[in-house]
C-alpha cells in the first residue's frame, strides 16, 4: 500500500478541451479524486506544468531564462487556482514554491511539507526548480525524492509508454511495465531525459496513466491501474 505519491499533472490537463487556461470541472473532478485518496490515508503531493499559459519554448523573441522566468510563475497561478478548487471540495492545501513568492507561497522546506502531509493536506510544489533549462518533470522526480515519495503518478494525455509513438505508427506497443533503466536507453517517452536519469539514479518508480478516465487517479493507486509501471 502507498503512504506518500507525487501526482504530477501537465499544465493542460487543467485546460480540458480548451488546451489553454482552466477548465473548472476537469479540476473539480481531480479534486474529488484526491479528496477520497486522501481519505484513504495516502499522503499527497502536487505539481503541476504550466503549458496551458506559457512554455520557455514559446518565445522565441525573448531570451531563454526569462522565457522560462515566465513558464516557472505559469506553475505557480496553476497551483493557487487548483489549491483554491481543493479547498472548495474541502481539502486543507498549502502550497511551497521554489523561490520566494511573497505571500502568495511559502518557501520550500522539506520539513515543513512533510508536516502538512502528515496533517492529511494536499501539498502543492509550485515554482518548477526555480532555475531555468530545466522542466516540471524534472521538477517532480527532484521534489519526489525530496520528500521520499513512494511513487510519483504522471497523469498524461496518453494511456502509458509505448515503444515507439502511437499516433505516428499503428504497431505501436503499450508497456505495462518497464524498468527506468529500458527507458533512458531507448530514450522512450516518460519523463525528459534529465527527470529520466534523475530517477534512474535515486531509484524512484513512476506509474504512468491517461488522466481523462473516469477515476484515473484513484485507479492509479489501486489494483485497477491499467497504464504502466515504471520500476526501478
Ligand atoms: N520551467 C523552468 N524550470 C523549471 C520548470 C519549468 O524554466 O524547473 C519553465 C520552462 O520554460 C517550461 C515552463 O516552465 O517550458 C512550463 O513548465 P512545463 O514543464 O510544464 O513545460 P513543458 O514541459 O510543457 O514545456
Amino acid at each position: 500500500m502507498l503512504n506518500r505519491i507525487l501526482l504530477k499533472l501537465s499544465g493542460e490537463a487543467l485546460s480540458g478541451e480548451k488546451k489553454t487556461g482552466f477548465d473548472l470541472d476537469v479540476c473539480k473532478d481531480i479534486a474529488g479524486q484526491v479528496k477520497s485518496i486522501i481519505d484513504k490515508g495516502i499522503q499527497v503531493a502536487i505539481v503541476i506544468g504550466g503549458g496551458n499559459f506559457w512554455r520557455g519554448r514559446t518565445g522565441t523573441e525573448i531570451e531563454r531564462t526569462k522565457a522560462d522566468s515566465i513558464g516557472m510563475l505559469a506553475t505557480v497561478m496553476n497551483c493557487v487556482y487548483v489549491s483554491e478548487v481543493f479547498r472548495a471540495t474541502g481539502i486543507k492545501t498549502s502550497i511551497y514554491n521554489s523561490f520566494e513568492c511573497g505571500d502568495i507561497a511559502e518557501l520550500f522546506v522539506k520539513d515543513k511539507v512533510l508536516d502538512d502531509l502528515k496533517k492529511g493536506k494536499a501539498v502543492f510544489l509550485s515554482g518548477g526548480t526555480g532555475h531555468p533549462y530545466f522542466s516540471t518533470d524534472t521538477a517532480t522526480v527532484l521534489r519526489a525524492i525530496e520528500i521520499e515519495a513512494d511513487r510519483i503518478l504522471l497523469a498524461k494525455a496518453i494511456d502509458g509508454v509505448y515503444d515507439s509513438d502511437p499516433a505516428k505508427n499503428t504497431d505501436a506497443k503499450k508497456y505495462d511495465s518497464v524498468s527506468i533503466k529500458e527507458v533512458v536507453q531507448k530514450g522512450l517517452q516518460v519523463v525528459d531525459m534529465t527527470a529520466s536519469v534523475l530517477a534512474m539514479e535515486n531509484k524512484m518508480p513512476m506509474s504512468v496513466f491517461k488522466l481523462n478516465e473516469k477515476d484515473s487517479i484513484i485507479n492509479a493507486v489501486t489494483d485497477k491501474f491499467n497504464g504502466t509501471k515504471v520500476n526501478v
